[in-house]
C-alpha cells in the first residue's frame, strides 16, 4: 500500500505534558482517514505538526515519502490543504473575495478555477453576501474552499462537523466524499464522533493519550461491529466444515469459539455437528456496536 503520511514514534511535549507520546500512524493514499479520539487526545497537535506549524520533540514523519527533517518537506507541505480548528476566512469578505485573497497569498497567476471551487462546495450562489452572514456550515465549506485553492491532493480537516446541524453535517460529508472520489484527494479528518466518521471514512486511526491504539480499514471495523452469533463448541474444525456446507459466513476465534454472521437454525446445526461428535455448548448474540467498540479502544471514563 502507498502512504501519503507515515509517522514514527512522534512525540510532542509541552512542559511536563506529553500531547503526543510515540504516535505511529499510516494514512493510505486515496483514503478518507478517520482520525478518532476524545477531546484532548492529541488530534490537533498531530495535525499542527504535519502542517509544519509546530515541531516534534521526538520521532518524525514522512509526507509523500519526504522526511520532516528534509529541506524538500516544504514542497510536500504545499500539496496539503488544511482547515485547522476554525476555518481561516475573512468574515467581512464574500466567498469570491475570500478565494481571490487566498489566490493572491499563494501567488497564483490568475483567478482561474475560483468558480469551479465555489460550485464544488455549493457556494456558487452566495453573491454579495459576506461570510459573517453565512451559516456555520457555509463557513466551514468556505474554509474547505479556501484550502482547495492550491489544488492540494491531501486535505486535512480538524473536526469539520463540530457544532454543525444535521443538514450541515450531511453537506460536509457529501463534499468530502465528492472530493475524495472525483478529485482523488486523500482526506485526513479528525473527530470525536465515531458514528459520523463511520459513514464516510475508509480507514480509521484510534488515538488515545497521544498514541495510536489501533488502525483498521472500514471493512475491518464493520466486521468487528457486525451482529453475530458467538458459538462455543467442542471442536471448531468440525464446526467450520458444517458451516461451509451450510454456506454460512463465519470467523473462527479459537478451537472452541466462532462467530457466525447469520442466525443459523441451531437444531439443524447441532444435529449436523453431532454426526461428527461435536457438541454446541453455548450460543449467544454478540453485538459490538460502534460506540462500545470506540469506548473499548479509547476508554470511556472521560469520553466527551
Ligand atoms: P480537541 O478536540 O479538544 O482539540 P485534540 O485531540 O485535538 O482535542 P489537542 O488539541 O491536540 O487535542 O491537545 C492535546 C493535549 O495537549 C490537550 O490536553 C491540550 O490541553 C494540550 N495542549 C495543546 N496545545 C498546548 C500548548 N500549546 N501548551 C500546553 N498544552 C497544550
Amino acid at each position: 500500500m502507498e502512504y501519503i503520511l507515515k509517522t514514527t514514534g512522534l512525540c510532542k511535549q509541552y512542559k511536563n505534558f506529553m500531547a503526543l507520546n510515540g504516535l505511529t500512524m499510516n494514512v493510505p493514499k486515496g483514503s478518507i482517514y478517520g482520525f478518532i479520539g476524545k477531546n484532548g487526545a492529541g488530534k490537533t497537535t498531530l495535525i499542527r505538526l504535519v502542517c509544519g506549524l509546530q515541531n516534534p520533540t521526538e520521532g518524525g514523519y514522512e509526507l509523500y515519502g519526504i522526511k520532516n527533517t528534509d529541506k524538500s518537506i516544504l514542497k510536500s507541505r504545499r500539496r496539503i490543504g488544511a482547515v485547522i480548528e476554525t476555518p481561516s476566512i475573512y468574515t467581512e469578505m464574500t466567498a469570491v473575495e475570500n478565494l481571490k485573497q487566498q489566490y493572491r497569498i499563494l501567488g497564483l497567476p490568475s483567478f482561474d478555477g475560483i468558480d469551479e471551487i465555489l460550485k464544488l462546495v455549493g457556494l456558487e450562489d452566495t453573491g454579495k453576501k459576506k461570510a459573517k452572514n453565512f451559516s456555520l456550515g457555509m463557513r466551514q465549506r468556505l474554509g474547505i474552499a479556501v484550502s482547495l485553492c492550491g489544488n492540494p491532493d491531501f486535505l486535512v480537516l480538524d473536526e469539520p462537523i463540530n457544532g454543525l446541524d444535521p443538514q450541515g453535517i450531511v453537506e460536509i460529508r457529501e463534499l468530502i466524499l465528492r472530493l475524495n472520489k472525483e478529485r482523488k484527494i486523500t482526506v485526513l479528518i479528525s473527530s470525536h464522533i465515531l458514528d459520523e466518521l463511520a459513514k464516510l471514512a475508509t480507514y480509521f486511526g484510534f488515538i488515545d493519550k497521544g498514541r495510536i491504539v489501533r488502525e483498521m480499514s472500514a471493512e475491518e471495523l464493520e466486521a468487528v461491529c457486525r451482529k453475530c452469533m458467538r458459538l462455543n463448541v467442542t471442536d471448531t474444525t468440525v464446526l467450520a466444515k458444517v458451516l461451509d456446507d451450510m454456506q454460512l459466513e463465519y470467523t473462527i476465534i479459537d478451537d472452541k469459539h466462532a462467530d457466525v454472521y447469520a442466525k443459523p437454525n441451531i437444531t439443524q446445526l447441532s444435529l449436523a455437528l453431532a454426526k461428527d461428535n461435536c457438541e454446541v455448548l453455548t450460543v449467544e448474540e454478540h453485538d459490538e456496536s460502534l460506540e462500545s467498540f470506540y469506548l473499548s479502544m479509547v476508554g470511556g471514563a472521560d469520553h466527551a
